[in-house]
């Protein structure tokens, strides 16, 4: 049988080019990738996209960047057209990411292009359309904003076959979002959005202020952001520098998320990927990853720049010995964040002392490391506080009125959401404001100060910290208007006390504090909080009293005024005071009328200092010693802002309407505690050693212990 030569022919130039730009441009993301990279290029500080069917029928990319000038819009959708690279030479310091006009044109090919382009001096906008490369129609002048935006209709209308493969658009939206949201993490400062056509509200949206953490957050949640440690390490002789933010110990999940940017450009890298991995594989349980995403910088003639756009898949020069410095430094910092979970290897029962050095490393964290041995039920601790809680067990009967309130998730996993909800956070906030307004001003200032001898770990600033997600511009209005100009204060005896506070502060209770998971209140002056594998009770008058004596002190001379619409009838509050069995007052100190109107006159003589210093009137105040007088003065102070126990009222006397007044309240004070106070111990205050062996914070149980108990029975 004799086999028949096939015929060669030379094939028609349209079919090579579509060919070739289907191997560029393979789904709709790989087309987002490169636009978005040239709107990063044209210095755009606002990128926003719009989709329709998953970027099968439309893609759309707006920006605010350089524009293209008139005279390039002929040619900008020929292959090898760029306005960035113009030697080979070039290739090796190119700073970026598009040089060899490939994108544009590739896209030409199987799909139809519109640009719409105005340049900063450029008179107006002008709008031509695209077809294989070519300019279809001539650019018309239109109205339009600086910046360009490319639209891209029915892409691979003419590759039967690509758009036979991509027939599900919710998958290629998902890895539309996918991209788009890595770039927008990367690159903090740049606003972002993405959205389908028709919607108002976009999936994926990042503000131009919000830092790399913030856009994190908001994109993977709280869950993620909170438990992130930064990384940045560099090295001279590889000539490379790592940068970026990865979960801690705290963070395990099934799927491994690696963001990983290579001199900006997203890229993959399973030798990394695994490379990390082996150092996590120490720290977190079996079959579960962490979240990790990480820039790399390396002399582009080190790197493979001219890499495919599909193939993301890079390697570089030394890459064995940049995998290994960056496996040190991620070991190292997971090391860090794992020694300072700490706890007492004593109980905090009253008289017991336990002192800063006899703390060990959590079995949790140091038994298992390593090995890979799992955690045991009776070692396992919960540090996720969206797990229920104590109210849990103590839903009121009316459940209606109270779900509102349960549904406010402290820490919610999507930061969108958590904007949506603020209802009844709202309505919370303002019941709390006063002990607000008290914790914000001198939480700024204490960050730089309130640093004890065994370097305690660093503050962060309340508001950052906060449940509550606040609107961008209300959160910039607080900081302004709690951010006055500093009075230095140089009074010795204020430093005197500011240094005793320091001096009194206990490390492990601080560290206890910082880390705890808030568990319940109990009433208002008690609550329950976990650390590690121990529940405590904690005396929540007491911790918050010297909370705002603290703040009172390292703040002292810098409050705000609360201006009362009326003043204060001071003769009238003095008599109140007096009449009032606790003031102490017997015959013997003469009659009250005389007493009051002493107290007056001697507030009004003492009013500048009040007024210059704390704006309040006081009782049992050491007048004549400037530091006993600053003390008393704050101690009573802080005992007016502290929380209390008249909060609670009795039931059985109260009507319908006041029970229902009553209920609110309790919601009221049941969240400042949990969210103001709780969470401000975390970083405000810097808990005295006495409040282990007083019974202030008292351990009811640790968990190895209770086993032991149940094994018994
Ligand atoms: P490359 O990015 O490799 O230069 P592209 O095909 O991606 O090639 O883009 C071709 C040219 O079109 C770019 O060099 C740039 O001059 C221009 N261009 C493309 N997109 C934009 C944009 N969003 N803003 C300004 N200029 C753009
Ligand atoms: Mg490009």
């Amino acid at each position: 049988m004799a086999l028949m030569a096939g015929v060669i022919h030379r094939l028609d130039e349209t079919v090579v080019n579509r060919i070739a730009a289907g191997e560029v441009i393979q789904r709709p993301a790989n087309a987002i990738k490169e636009m978005v990279e040239n709107c990063l290029d044209a210095k755009a500080s606002s990128i926003q996209v719009t989709i329709k069917d998953g970027g099968l029928k439309l893609i759309q990319i707006q920006d605010n960047g350089c524009g293209i000038r008139k005279e390039d819009m002929d040619i900008v959708c020929e292959r090898f057209t760029t306005s960035k690279l113009q030697t080979f030479e070039d290739l090796a310091s190119i700073s970026t990411y598009g040089f060899r006009g490939e994108a544009l044109a590739s896209i030409s090919h199987v799909a139809h292009v519109t640009i719409t382009t105005k340049t900063a001096d450029g008179k107006c906008a002008y709008r031509a359309s695209y077809s294989d490369g070519k300019l279809k129609t001539p650019p018309k002048p239109c109205a339009g904003n600086q910046g360009t935006q490319i639209t891209v209709e029915d892409l691979f209308y003419n590759v039967t076959t690509r758009r036979k493969a991509l027939k599900n658009p919710s998958e290629e939206y998902a890895k539309i979002l996918e991209v788009v949201s890595r770039y927008a993490i990367h690159n903090s400062g740049i606003s972002f959005s993405v959205k389908k056509q028709g919607d108002t509200l976009a999936d994926v949206r990042t503000l131009s202020n919000a830092s790399a953490v913030d856009n994190i957050r908001s994109i993977f949640g709280n869950a993620v952001s909170r438990e992130l440690i930064e990384v940045s390490c560099e090295d001279v002789a590889l000539a490379f520098t790592m940068k970026g933010y990865i979960t801690n110990a705290n963070y395990s999940v099934k799927k491994c998320t690696f963001l990983l940017f290579i001199n900006h450009r997203l890229v993959e890298s399973s030798a990394l990927r695994k490379a990390i991995e082996t150092v996590y594989a120490a720290y977190l349980p079996k079959n579960t990853h962490p979240f990790l995403y990480i820039s790399l910088e390396i002399a582009p003639q080190n790197v493979d720049v001219n890499v495919h756009p599909t193939k993301h898949e890079v390697h570089f020069l030394h890459e064995d010995s940049i995998l290994e410095r960056v496996q040190q430094h991620i070991e190292s910092k997971l090391l860090g964040s794992n020694s300072s979970r700490m706890y007492f290897t004593q109980t905090l029962l009253p008289c017991v002392t336990a002192s800063s050095t006899d703390v060990v490393k959590s079995a949790s964290s140091s038994s298992n490391q390593g090995t890979g041995d799992k955690v045991y039920a009776h070692r396992m601790v919960r540090t996720d506080s969206r797990d229920q809680k104590l109210d849990a067990f103590l839903q009121p009967a009316n459940k209606s009125k109270t779900s509102g309130f349960a549904a406010v998730a402290p820490e919610d996993s999507s930061t969108n959401q958590s904007c949506k909800n603020t209802g009844p956070q709202d309505a919370e906030m303002k019941d709390c404001s006063d002990l607000e307004t008290a914790l914000e001003s001198p939480e700024n200032s204490k960050e730089s100060k309130l640093m004890s001898p065994e370097a305690l770990p660093a503050r962060k600033r309340l508001r950052t910290d906060c449940d509550v997600e606040m609107e961008e511009h209300a959160r910039q209005e607080m900081t302004a208007a709690c951010t006055p100009r500093r009075r230095i204060i140089n009074l010795t005896s204020v430093l005197t006390l500011q240094e005793e506070i320091g001096n009194r502060a206990h490390a492990s209770l601080q560290e206890m504090l910082r880390d705890h998971s808030f568990v319940g209140c109990v009433n208002p002056q008690w609550a329950l909080v976990q650390y590690q594998t121990k529940l405590y009770l904690v005396n929540t008058t007491k911790l918050s009293q010297e909370m705002f004596y603290q703040i009172l002190i390292y703040d002292f001379g810098n409050f705000g005024v609360l201006r009362l619409s009326e003043p204060a009838p001071l003769y009238d509050l003095a008599m109140l005071a007096l009449e009032n069995a606790e003031s102490g007052w017997t015959e013997e100190d003469g009659p009250k009328e005389g007493l009051a109107e002493y107290i007056v006159q001697f507030l009004t003589k003492k009013s500048e200092m009040l007024k210059d210093y704390f704006s309040l009137e006081i009782d049992e105040v050491n007048w004549d010693e400037e530091k006993e007088c600053f003390e008393s003065l704050s101690r009573e102070y802080a005992m007016f802002y502290s929380i209390r126990k008249q909060y609670i009222m009795e039931e059985s006397d109260l009507t319908a309407q006041q029970a229902e007044e009553a209920e609110a309240e309790t919601r009221s004070w049941k969240w400042a505690v949990e969210h103001v106070l709780y969470k401000a111990f975390r970083t405000s205050l810097l808990p005295p050693k006495n409040f282990r062996e007083d019974g202030n914070i008292l351990q009811l149980a640790n968990l190895p212990d209770l086993y032991k108990v149940f094994e018994r029975c």
